[in-house]
């Protein structure tokens, strides 16, 4: 078994609709046959969260505190039509919202930046990271964010790859950030969507929650797609992660796939949750073997995309939705996690 050991376990939560099935694929095609990690399965699927009376989130947030390490896939957030449709007990609340208020913490959310998938803002060549609270109902927010002065502009170029954890919990952080000529620094919030625009992006842009759940979406569509957004519940011991896409389960997908009708679902941001899940995991069992391979998993995700092959979402980005077309501009859901899986073994130098 030529496989990367890891040592502690990672806390898996499983899912629902299209991003579900997805997320089988990646388990077994792109991260099981590299590397041997011990994952502790929480079924989060509506079903089975109805089964147990939602007992099995709160089950998989505790059970985050205790490893520090989880990812998730994206879960159905039960409304009138999902208590009908899957014969709910009840209509259960959001799992995100439970685990959040478990674990509390910043959630942080960060595009995927493509060189060949234009951006709505041209000059955003960095990513920006949205940092948002994940405190209290974001509803309790809404009124009063703009007379906050809260948004902070921290630019972060070093930590662009992970999520900033020093932001959390470092008291004395100056000294640190100094020493990496980065800073820290208030805006008003008009002032700041200003800038933003203006930028070229490679910062974190710090917000409360109802300004962050805003945000992000607005970031998310300015960088091409929901598809190419990755996020990260960086809690207040600094240790303990959980990561996951910003998008849903893609429910308009799954609707063709239940017909039997193929797909083109972007699995990017999915595949980048198990990387930041597991060079986290490798940065605190010290395993650098672990963390190279979660790097480099990232970088065939985007140099695949950058090759020319990628789903529809991002081809339209390109071309304009009402034009692309399939083989010429796009893949399906398959082909393109085969595309994903064979160009990692390739740079993994498998034969
Ligand atoms: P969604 O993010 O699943 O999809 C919205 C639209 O964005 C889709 O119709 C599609 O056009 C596009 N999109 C999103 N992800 C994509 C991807 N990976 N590839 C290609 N296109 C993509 O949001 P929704 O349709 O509003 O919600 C569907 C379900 O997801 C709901 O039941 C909701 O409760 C749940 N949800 C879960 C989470 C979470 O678990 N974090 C977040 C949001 C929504």
């Amino acid at each position: 078994d030529r496989r990367i050991k890891v040592a502690n376990p990672v806390v898996e939560m499983d899912g629902d609709e299209m991003t579900r099935i997805i997320w089988a694929f990646i388990k077994e095609k792109l991260i099981l046959p590299n590397v041997d990690v011990q994952l502790k399965y929480f079924d989060l699927g509506l079903p089975h969260r109805d089964q147990t009376d939602d007992q099995v989130t709160i089950d998989s947030a505790l059970a985050t505190q205790k490893y520090s390490v989880a990812v998730k896939c994206a879960t159905i957030t039960p409304d009138e039509a999902r208590v009908e449709e899957f014969k709910l007990k009840k209509m259960w609340k959001s799992p995100n919202g439970t685990i959040r208020n478990i674990l509390g913490g910043t959630v942080f959310r960060e595009p995927i930046v493509c060189k060949n998938i234009p951006r709505l803002v041209p000059g955003w060549t960095k990513a920006i990271i949205i940092g948002r609270h994940a405190h209290g109902d974001q509803v309790s927010w809404g009124g009063t964010s703009r007379e906050l002065p809260l948004p902070r502009r921290v630019p972060l170029p070093h930590f662009l790859q992970r999520p900033p954890q020093p932001l959390c919990s470092a008291r004395h952080y100056k000294t640190d950030f100094d020493k990496l000529k980065i800073w820290y620094e208030h805006r008003l919030i008009d002032d700041m969507v200003a800038q933003v625009l203006k930028s070229a992006g490679g910062f974190v842009w710090a917000c409360k929650n109802y300004d962050g759940d805003v945000q992000s979406d607005i970031v998310a569509q300015g960088f091409g797609s929901l598809g190419l957004m990755a996020s990260v519940l960086v809690c207040p011991d600094g240790k303990t992660i959980e990561a996951e896409a910003a998008h849903g389960t893609v429910t308009r997908h799954y609707r063709e796939h239940q017909k039997g009708r193929p797909t083109s679902t972007n699995p990017i941001a999915s595949i980048f949750a198990w990387t930041r899940a597991l060079e986290h995991r490798g940065k605190l069992d010290s395993n650098p073997e672990l963390i190279k391979f979660a790097q480099m998993l990232e970088t065939v995700c985007v140099a695949t995309v950058e090759s020319g092959v990628m789903t529809k979402d991002l081809a339209g980005c390109i071309h304009g939705l009402s034009n692309v077309k399939l083989d010429e501009h796009y893949v399906n859901t398959a082909a393109f996690l085969d595309a994903i899986k064979s160009n990692l073994e390739k740079a993994l130098g498998k034969p």
